[in-house]
């Protein structure tokens, strides 16, 4: 299988899959990339070909990588911080002193950092640098590794992704939605940058409730009854269920803004959106949605709401 799973990036991938063939690993790796670029992807793969029992390391299929690839493996530990933007530095403290305690049940023990780090937990990482165990393995992910310490930036072994070409993403694309239409994963490929995650992050869109695909409907063709049964049909709904499909529909009004202020749509239902109102009764309907999110997080019933939208949204 080898690293396969991450697409593009052939050089990167031959040169892993060689050394790591020879053993020749590295105590401590940096995968550098923009959001969305495959950093999570490559890291997990790295730490399963590290503690891989088959041939042909990642072979995906021995115990050992399956346990890295569902996250159960005792020696592959992901240090995150849930709470903070970056990990806080007791938590690189306890994660360094884990280190020392010998692996559970392999040759080597990898740490996974996903997350960013501030200088202090950087620093508090530099000790266990300067002299790792002999089984240690560290896997920082960047988005910005130039932001990093020299001292430690200077000690790794970086793995830089780089983006993907348009004909991968679109092949890539097509397989993951099936549904799509051309004129939408062209526009995704255009809009990321070359970054799968965004294209995805971007296709998604598309993908949406029929309530969403009937409020699109009826809102273009200004269909005052479609939009009431639309309505009408939400009014039972739980907060927590109407609160997320009005911010999808706040959401594509604003995408649809955008795209006609010159940017390709990236769902057909944003393309309908752009062309079927103006820009200023896209502005009134995303200050409504705004309005309504508000209210209804506050203490106004939902079947009030969608009682006002029938109104509101005309
Ligand atoms: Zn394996």
């Amino acid at each position: 299988m080898g690293f396969e799973g991450l697409l593009g990036n052939e050089r990167l991938k031959e040169n892993l899959r060689v050394s790591v063939g020879r053993g020749r690993i590295s105590h401590f790796y940096l995968i550098s990339g923009p959001a969305g670029s495959g950093k999570g992807t490559l890291a997990r793969l790295l730490a399963a070909a590290i503690l891989c029992q088959g041939d042909g390391k990642p072979c995906l299929a021995c115990n050992a990588c399956r346990k890295v690839m569902t996250g159960n493996h005792p020696d592959c530990i992901t240090i995150v911080d849930p709470a903070h933007k970056t990990v806080a530095v007791d938590i690189v403290r306890d994660a360094r002193a884990d280190m020392y305690v010998m692996p559970n049940e392999s040759s080597r023990k990898v740490y996974i950092f996903p997350q960013e780090l501030r200088t202090e937990g950087q620093n508090a990482l530099l000790k266990i640098l300067e002299e790792p165990p002999e089984y240690g393995v560290f896997i920082l992910l960047s988005d910005n590794p130039e932001k990093l310490l020299p001292t430690v930036r200077s000690r790794c072994t970086e793995l830089r992704l780089l983006a993907l070409p348009d004909s991968l993403l679109q092949t890539a694309l097509k397989q993951e939605f099936p549904d799509a239409d051309g004129e939408s994963i062209a526009a995704a490929v255009q809009r990321s940058g070359g970054w799968l995650g965004q294209a995805k992050a971007l296709l998604a869109e598309g993908a949406v409730s029929v309530q969403t695909e009937n409020f699109v409907k009826s809102f273009c063709a200004r269909d005052t009854l479609g939009l009431t049964t639309v309505l009408v049909g939400m009014e039972k709904w739980k907060r927590d269920q109407a609160i997320p499909e009005w911010q999808v529909w706040l959401q594509m009004l604003q995408s649809a803004l955008v795209c006609q202020a010159g940017q390709k749509a990236t769902s057909p239902l944003t393309r309908q959106l752009a062309a079927a109102r103006s820009s200023r009764e896209l502005m009134d309907a995303v200050q409504q949605l705004q309005k309504v999110i508000e209210y209804a997080q506050g203490n106004v019933s939902v079947a009030a709401i969608c009682g006002y939208l029938q109104w509101a949204l005309r």
